[in-house]
């Protein structure tokens, strides 16, 4: 498996860069995992939108899903053309109306709901989605495929549900919100240090830290490596073997 990253920016997002979106690769087959904001620009730059293969969505807070809503209107615009545009599968939490009034339109996509933790097959990889502790129904994803095992926590606090998502991960690609010094903490976000705790328990292989703020992300990176040495911050079109 291969995961690049199209997006790392949490709601602060930085400029020039992008909210969160990732490419999962295994055996030719390209999965989009989320399609945050300004995600697009970059999965364009390393492949058509119909080389696409599935779609799957964590949770629909704006920053993982505003692109795919300009995914839609290309795709839309196609089809209109009279260019012949299969329905792209896509996995997502229930939607709220509105959402789903504007995703089943014009069948441009073939929606598999997630209600609850759930098991799939997809192109031979066991494809876990694991609630996590966040504002709204959000699941974290566990990807299995011989015997190696990619985690992405989505958005989520600390709580069981990550540290189980990320047992034994050879790569954890975790969020890290903000840095432990401020003096708030949020049940719904991570900062560095327990994105380190979660990876030493769990015993995470590499840490890649995502969903980053504009600032301070070298004091973010150095609290998460305290506590887990093997640990990195993600970088836009990076390619990270799983
Ligand atoms: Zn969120
Ligand atoms: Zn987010």
């Amino acid at each position: 498996m291969k995961v690049t990253v199209l997006g790392n920016s949490s709601t602060t997002v930085t400029p020039g860069g992008a909210c969160s979106s990732y490419l999962l690769e295994s055996d030719g087959k390209k999965i989009l995992l989320d399609a945050g904001n300004g995600s697009l620009f970059n999965l364009k730059k390393i492949l058509s939108l119909e080389e696409v293969d599935i779609i799957v969505l964590t949770h629909h807070h704006f920053d993982h899903i505003s692109d795919l809503f300009l995914f839609r209107y290309e795709r839309e615009a196609l089809k209109y053309m009279g260019q012949e545009i299969k329905p792209i599968p896509l996995y997502t939490p229930k939607m709220e109306p509105w959402l789903l009034e504007k995703l089943e339109k014009n069948h441009l996509f073939e929606l598999y709901f997630v209600e609850s933790e759930k098991t799939v097959e997809i192109f031979g990889m066991k494809v876990s989605f694991i609630p996590v502790e966040h504002l709204i129904e959000t699941y974290a994803l566990r990807v299995e495929k011989d015997g190696k095992v990619f985690t992405y926590s989505a958005d989520t606090g600390m709580c069981e549900g990550i540290l189980k998502a990320a047992e034994d991960a050879d790569l954890f690609l975790c969020e890290a919100t903000y840095v432990s010094k401020e003096p708030y903490r949020m049940k719904h976000h991570l900062h560095g240090k327990e994105a380190g705790e979660i990876a030493k328990t769990s015993r995470v292989k590499k840490l890649l830290l995502t969903h980053l703020p504009e600032k301070e992300v070298d004091i973010l990176l150095s609290e998460a490596k305290e506590i887990h040495e093997d640990t990195e911050i993600s970088e836009i079109l990076k390619s990270y073997e799983v």
